[in-house]
């Protein structure tokens, strides 16, 4: 039985329950797929209190950008979270999470939190952050579980909960996809059967790059095989591409041609109004294109 806890008041008694145990939290925005399941069956395998969040945060949201038609579809979530043994869904109102209002104070990400995702959403990071941080004073969990489907967010996250000493254990999971590539999604419902078709191209990017490196090249090639298969696709104009990147995992800042070592191929495109992300870890063991 998954319990519905809605205000702060109604979830504490279940932390409280599992003072002694170990508490992890999934943090979502609902309209749950198999990505979120994979967290969850983490959570459940790690954890005694498994808690998930379902809450669309309006602070992470720029003010052209999907807030008003996100899907919310609690019932099916809770479902979905009672199937997969969760003990707690908390979906908190706007105002439970801000009492105050919109937040005067809030978590700035810094330069990492600038580029890719940050440079094409200004403000988007800061809103995640601060939500987060929220959530967790919420939640207080032991262990936190963030997918790598969104790496610079679970990097920023990282870094917040080192940077400010925060007691809790970050745990990435890989990236959870469709059988022809494409990465799960909640966005993915928006694409028409044609939009998903030429949605691909972002994983069959990565994957080009992917095998570059696979063969012994460096990041020149990795990128320039990566950017091919998207040109290709938005020369058509249907697909926009907002940013390929190979970045540090560390800070996210391009990595230089002669790099060796782990990286993050990153690419964020629009298909019709539907803006996608995906990215793939690299190794490159070559610093030669
Ligand atoms: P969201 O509801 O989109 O905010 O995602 C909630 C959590 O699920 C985040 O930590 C995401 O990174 C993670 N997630 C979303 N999609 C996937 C996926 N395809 N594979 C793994 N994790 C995912």
């Amino acid at each position: 039985m998954t319990a519905l806890a809605s205000t702060r008041a109604e979830l504490e008694p279940f932390l409280d329950g599992f003072a002694n145990g170990k508490r992890g939290v999934v943090m979502t925005m609902g309209a749950l797929h198999e990505g979120h399941l994979e967290l969850l069956r983490q959570a459940r395998h790690d954890c005694d209190l498994v808690v998930v969040t379902v809450f669309v945060n309006p602070l992470q949201f720029g003010p052209n950008e999907d807030f008003d038609r996100y899907p919310r579809t609690l019932d099916d979530d809770l479902k979905l979270c009672a199937e997969a043994g969760v003990d707690v869904v908390f979906a908190p109102s706007v105002g439970e999470v801000y009492p105050g209002g919109p937040p005067i104070v809030q978590i700035s990400p810094g330069a990492m939190g600038e580029v890719l995702e940050g440079e094409f959403r200004p403000g988007f990071f800061t809103g995640v952050l601060t939500v987060v941080n929220k959530l967790l004073h919420l939640t207080r969990p032991d262990v936190a579980f963030f997918g790598q489907k969104d790496a610079q967010q679970l990097a920023l996250v990282r870094r917040m909960v080192l940077d400010l000493n925060m007691p809790v254990e970050i745990v990435g999971v890989p990236t959870v996809r469709d059988a022809d590539g494409l990465a799960k999604s909640s966005r993915n419902r928006y694409l028409s059967p044609e939009e998903r078709t030429i949605a691909l191209a972002l994983s069959r990017a990565l994957s080009a790059g992917r095998d570059e490196a696979a063969a012994g090249h460096g990041a020149a090639a990795v990128r320039h095989a990566a950017v091919s298969v998207l040109s290709a696709a938005a020369a058509d104009g249907a697909l926009t591409v907002d940013y390929l990147a190979l970045v540090d995992p560390q800070d996210f800042s391009d990595v230089p041609a002669a790099f060796t070592g782990d990286a993050v191929l990153a690419v964020a495109a629009r298909v019709g109004t539907t803006r996608l992300i995906d990215n793939l870890p690299i190794t490159l063991t070559s610093g030669a294109s």
